[in-house]
């Protein structure tokens, strides 16, 4: 049997008694500057990963294009041909870093794949470390990181106080982990059944519920280019897996409605007792106005808050694919190189 048929079977390498297969899969979005670099520290580690006996020869890099605008695709079709142990995916168009990232898992082969970013910002050193927790029979294996000294104020700040924020609405999310992460064969089928549109792996990946554990890293800074998650994008991510994970906004709602109408009945109490104590001026437009203005601007945060939620239906009951391969290069797709690809098919 050819070793790539493997990973259809449910045989755990460690069974067979042979170094596991691994598969590094790598997003990357408009990263020509970076890549070459990447390559090479990349094939280092898999080189002394091999001859340590740690991965098998046939591990490898898949790089998942994600509609890259610069030479970035281009470059990994040269790197495919010049290296064995490169791969490369191509998305028909972008789909942002997680549908990218979901596309390499659901489509490279490997006992068990690792999560990168292209930019080298998580520290390759500890991947052996992955490795060896999975080949002790840990399904996932999680970096987390230790410090966060290379990171601005202003993104090590909020970044720390969405992940406190995540878990005191109970959202289940590690923290301090993104998305470099290990997992086994069989994890990576269990995350093929979640069919959810809004992606935020790093919240569905604690509900797979396999033996997990954790190896801790020191966050370097991106060596070239810039980040791909600007504010803007960053916030609707983390909009986004808020809602979700959590339905506590909607909560929050009725709360505040709870609150402002028990606070209507009080001023609604004194507006009466007013009436009838002679004397008393008849209270004026600030009373009626000011409430007006608050009441509004509560019914349309509210409103917007809940059509957030019924936006996601929309979206999940449509249901669309989360992406499509146009191309796919490397030794490991050998049979699929020249056939036309359509769809996952991992
Ligand atoms: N990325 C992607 N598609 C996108 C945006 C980003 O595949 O639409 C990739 C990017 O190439 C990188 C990873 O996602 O490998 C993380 O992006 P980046 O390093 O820019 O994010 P940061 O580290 O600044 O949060
Ligand atoms: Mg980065």
């Amino acid at each position: 049997m050819e070793l790539h048929d493997q990973r259809n079977l449910d045989i755990p390498a460690a069974a067979v008694n042979r170094p596991p297969r691994i598969g590094l899969v790598i997003p990357c979005y408009n990263e020509e500057s970076v890549l070459p670099e990447t390559t090479s520290r990349l094939l280092v580690l898999l080189d002394d990963m091999r001859a340590r006996g740690v991965c098998s020869d046939d591990s490898a890099v898949f790089y998942v294009d994600d509609g890259s605008r610069d030479r970035t695709w281009a470059l990994i079709d040269e790197l495919s041909r010049q290296h064995p142990s490169i791969c490369g995916i191509k998305l028909s168009r972008n789909r942002g870093h997680q549908n990218a990232l979901l596309c390499g898992l659901m489509t490279a082969p490997g006992d068990a794949l690792i999560s990168v970013d292209a930019d080298l910002q998580d520290d390759l050193d500890v991947i052996p470390k992955m490795v060896e927790a999975f080949s002790r029979g840990d399904d996932i294996v999680l970096g987390v990181r230790k410090r966060r000294d290379t990171d601005t104020f202003f993104k090590r700040f909020t970044a720390e106080g969405y992940y406190k924020l995540m878990a005191s609405m109970k959202v289940d999310i590690v923290f301090n982990h993104a998305d470099y992460r290990l997992m086994s064969r069989r994890a990576l089928e269990s995350l093929r059944e979640y069919r959810e549109v809004n992606l935020f792996l790093r919240g569905l990946v604690p509900l797979l519920g396999y033996r997990s554990s954790i190896v801790e890293y020191d966050r370097a800074e991106r060596f070239a280019g810039e980040s791909k998650y600007p504010l803007k994008k960053m916030l609707s991510f983390a909009w986004q897996g808020i809602t979700s994970f959590s339905t506590y906004p909607l909560r929050l709602i009725t709360t505040l409605g709870f609150v402002v109408s028990l606070a209507s009945i009080a001023l609604a109490a004194w507006a009466l007792i007013i009436r009838f104590v002679p004397g008393e001026t008849v209270p004026g437009w600030a009373s009626t106005v000011i409430p007006t203005y608050f009441l509004g601007g509560v019914q349309l945060l509210s409103l917007g808050v809940i059509g957030e939620y019924v936006a996601k239906i929309y979206t999940e009951t449509k249901a669309r694919p989360r992406f499509h391969v146009d191309v796919v290069r490397g030794a490991a797709f050998a049979r699929k190189r020249d056939e036309h690809v359509t769809g996952p098919f991992a």
